[in-house]
């Protein structure tokens, strides 16, 4: 099964992504996590990526298809992958087609633009592993610390609000517009956000199994 979740920054795909990998075990790919680890490392695709992530701008088409292409050739998702973050631009979803990647289904996770910078705000990640967590919706069991990894919790440079502010613009303006692309193909399904976790989880679950 090949999964594609759509949704603004910080409307929680990485979140339900993390929940569809254990319940239906297809593993997540996450182009944001792949590209914070490239940086990190300080590879030449980490120094290429930097300075757009940074300022809440897309990374250029060429250099994330190129590393989504060699990450979904690798073994684990022979039985299928939850794309979070991948398509983001029009082109990128071409590209997709253009391997020959047959996608089941896109479940958009819908939160309105006014929650999202509360939510954002709070946001922390894992430092070691990219594992996401908020300070009010999803605590760790241990302040400051990841639960799966025992790494830091740090807040992301571009959860920035101004950066934010930016980063909407840019889904509203480069991202949004796949909602009509696959919702054309038939494919769409929207999840509306909840306030806890949870009741988001059983909605998109149902989404993964064609019931919503
Ligand atoms: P979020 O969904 O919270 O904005 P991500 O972790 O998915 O965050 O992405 C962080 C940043 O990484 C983006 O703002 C962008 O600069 C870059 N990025 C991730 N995925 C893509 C992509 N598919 N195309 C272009 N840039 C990307
Ligand atoms: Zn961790």
């Amino acid at each position: 099964m090949n999964l594609i979740l759509l949704g603004a920054p910080g409307a929680g795909k990485g979140t339900q992504a993390e929940m569809i990998c254990k319940e239906f075990d297809i593993p997540t790919v996450s182009t944001g996590n792949i590209l914070r680890e490239a940086v990190k490392k300080g590879t030449e695709l980490g120094l290429k990526a930097k300075s757009c992530m940074d300022s809440g701008n897309l990374v250029p088409d060429e250099v994330v298809i190129e590393l989504l292409k060699q990450r979904i050739s690798e073994d684990d998702c022979k039985n299928g992958f939850i794309l979070d973050g991948f398509p983001r631009t029009v082109p990128q979803a071409e590209a997709l087609d253009k391997m020959g990647v047959r996608i089941d289904k896109v479940i958009e996770i819908y939160v309105p633009d006014e929650k999202i910078m509360g939510r954002l705000s709070g946001r922390r990640v894992c430092e070691d592993c990219g594992a996401s967590y908020h300070t009010e919706y999803k605590k760790p069991d241990v302040c400051g610390i990841c639960n799966l990894c025992g790494g830091k919790l740090v807040q992301r440079k571009d959860d920035d609000p101004k950066i934010v502010k930016d980063r909407l613009t840019v889904f509203h303006e480069q991202t949004e517009p796949l909602k009509d692309y696959y919702s054309s193909k038939g494919k769409l399904v929207v999840v509306e956000g909840q306030e806890e976790v949870k009741d988001t989880t059983a909605l998109t679950f149902k989404a993964v199994r064609g019931n919503l």
